[in-house]
């Protein structure tokens, strides 16, 4: 064996909540040799900055009887009949994803949510209680009862250390700062990864039986942003690059509460708390825009009523770009225990304590609704017919499986990581027990990824890789953001065009090879120039509205043409080399008797 070449039967790369979850199952069952790569500490994965809850349908708490959509909860007595259900968690999401959620993965999910919160439960996890004791549910948008399991807004903190606890209890090898640079496939067999140790530059050929991704979302595509810096969309790029398609990139997620300017995260806990929006005139105008769910709307519906509300002149600040959320008349008590991390935040970085003034908002990308799709049980899919990629495997949000359609409702994806990343871990158990071969690798592909390196650290230009990242980020949020249209898209495809060439002469200033964090931008960056231009080129196809895919010049949801997948792959290397993506589509799975596409109001 060649002194850099590492053998394990699983490799994951991907730490946060779907990572951890396979890790943690197919080390349970009894697959011993597990090793875990991520490229910033595992407990510091994405996972453990969501804030508002994990959905399931246990009908812990209730709207009090007569008070309204938005009035106070109780608790549901012991042996009262329950309020709420896996169906009409089914159906909420089928209606929040705009009907492009896959309806047979939406029930997988829905179904074993109630198991998994009790499997955190049964784990220690520390959970907001009702005063009985049993785990508090608090309201959501676009769910049609209180569903979402808290611990204050620490949940994604809470769960992954849960899980994460477990998986060293079951000897799991994490690499923590290991980055993965580049899949190893041959004859469409999943054989491995390259990656490199951030703390000595070293590559390492790592070959494996089964690897499966949860490398997290593309939120970093954005300037303005609720995502960590590590969000960069690594794995949805190097799968790309080894022709593994990806699905439905077009739909980003903008989350309607992100602090001014900075884009961070105020939770949506915030409205389901309670909390109201409010323009420059001091108006509820969601009042305007959905009546009834007011601003427990979906996140789609309230971010496109508060751009419509910026770009007509309502907005608050000095640029008129933000909006208030006002939390004042939840009174300090109920502001210090449910919601302590948001206070902070904002005191922090805006300097309004919302104890005592309105915060001001505005929308920020937030979620990714495509990646790389997989079956049930997260194995890749190899083309639009279902074929799979052997030994391949993918869970969370770096996944496209999909229970999330063209729009996520807030707490799903916490339940999407654990569910399928749980699920993928039993496939990994059986694909092993079934005999899966530690497949031959030819050539010596860390030194191939050597070569890649020194090449991007010979180019001497006078552009700096941060420069290009930049402007991508700014395009992408201006062009491809709430509201888009077709003049705007065709803006952004040329730009990224340009970055892109202008990207093969850009400088990274540090040239050295032990925790060089500035070629690991580099890397990050030609991942957001690759896979931004296949998000781009699907909104340009896609001519309808769909949940997050809003477009002013195509207003309507178009079900007879456009209530398919998109699936892009990477042109052939015997292409032009100015090619875009080659694009086909996939028919959802829809359930025409109980759940035909309706119109979507709320
Ligand atoms: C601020 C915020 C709040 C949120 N709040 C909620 C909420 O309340 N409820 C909810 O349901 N959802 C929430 N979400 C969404 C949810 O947190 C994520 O969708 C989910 O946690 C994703 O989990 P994951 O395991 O797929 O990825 P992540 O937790 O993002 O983990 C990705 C992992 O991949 C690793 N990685 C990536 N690239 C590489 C590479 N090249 N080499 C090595 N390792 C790599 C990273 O190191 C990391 O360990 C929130 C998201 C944000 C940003």
């Amino acid at each position: 064996m060649a002194h850099n070449e590492i053998t394990h039967d699983v490799i994951i790369v991907g730490a946060g909540l779907a990572g951890t979850w396979a890790a943690m199952v197919a080390a349970r069952e009894g697959v011993s040799d597990i090793g875990v790569l991520s490229k910033i500490h595992p407990l510091r994965s994405h996972s453990g900055a969501a804030q508002g809850g994990i959905a399931a349908s246990l009908s812990n708490t209730r709207p009090v009887a007569g008070t309204g959509p938005r009035g106070p909860l109780e608790e549901v007595p012991p042996g009262a009949e329950a309020s709420d259900s896996w169906e009409l968690h089914m159906f909420d999401t089928i209606k929040g994803s705009d009907w492009l959620g896959d309806q047979d993965a939406i029930e997988v999910m829905v179904k074993d949510a109630t198991e998994i919160v009790y499997e955190y439960e049964h784990m220690g996890c520390v959970f907001s209680r009702t005063d009985d004791g049993r785990i508090n549910q608090r309201r959501f948008g676009g769910h049609s009862a209180p569903r979402a399991c808290f611990a204050a807004d620490w949940t994604g903190h809470v769960l992954l250390h849960t899980v994460h606890e477990q998986a060293l209890r079951y000897d799991v090898k994490f690499y923590s700062e290991w980055y993965c640079m580049d899949l190893i496939m041959e004859e469409g067999i999943c054989r491995g990864v390259v990656a490199m140790d951030v703390l000595t530059g070293e590559l390492y050929t790592m070959r494996a039986k089964a690897v499966v991704f949860g490398t997290g979302g593309y939120g970093r595509a954005f300037a303005i942003t609720s995502n960590a810096f590590a969000n960069t969309g690594d794995g949805v790029a190097i799968a790309y690059n080894a022709g593994v398609p990806l699905m439905d990139m077009e739909f980003v997620q903008f989350h309607p509460t992100g602090l001014y300017r900075h884009g961070i995260l105020m939770s949506e806990a915030c409205r389901g708390e309670g909390g109201y929006l409010l323009n420059s005139q001091g108006d509820r105008f969601m009042n305007t825009y959905a009546p009834e769910k007011m601003e427990l709307a979906p996140r789609d519906l309230v971010s496109r009523s508060e751009q419509t509300e910026i770009n007509e002149g309502r907005g608050v600040m000095g640029d008129g770009q933000g909006i208030y959320l006002d939390l004042r008349h939840l009174g300090r008590d109920k502001i210090l225990e449910r919601l302590p991390q948001v206070r902070e935040i904002a005191i922090n970085f805006v300097g309004v304590d919302p104890i005592d003034a309105p915060v001001p908002i505005q929308p920020t990308a937030h979620y990714s609704m495509g990646g790389i799709p997989t079956t049930l049980d997260g194995q890749v899919l190899a083309d639009a017919d279902g074929a799979l990629v052997e030994g391949f495997f993918a869970a969370g949000e770096c996944a496209c499986v999909s229970v999330h359609g063209a729009n996520r409702l807030g707490t799903n994806s916490l339940l999407d990581a654990s569910v399928f990343g749980r699920r993928t871990g039993y496939a990994v158990v059986d694909f092993i027990r079934n005999g899966a071969q530690l497949h031959p690798v030819s050539g010596d592909p860390a030194a191939e990824n050597r070569a890649r390196i020194n090449d991007l650290l010979s180019r001497d230009g006078d552009e700096n890789v941060e420069h290009i990242a930049q402007e991508l980020k700014w395009t992408m949020t201006n062009n491809c953001g709430v509201f888009r249209d077709g003049e705007r898209l065709q803006l952004a495809l040329e730009e990224i065009k340009d970055l892109q060439k202008r990207f093969r002469h850009a400088r990274t200033m540090d040239k050295g090879s032990r925790f060089n964090t500035d070629l690991l931008t580099t890397i990050e960056v030609d991942h957001l120039l690759q896979f931004s231009e296949v998000m781009v080129a699907g909104a340009i196809a896609r001519t309808e509205s769909r949940g997050a895919h809003s477009r002013t010049d195509f207003v309507k949801r178009d079900d007879e043409n456009w209530l398919k997948h998109t699936m892009a792959h990477k042109p052939m290397v015997y292409e032009d080399e100015d090619a875009g993506p080659r694009l086909s589509y996939k028919g959802v799975d829809i359930d025409w008797e109980k759940y035909p596409p309706q119109e979507r109001t709320y």
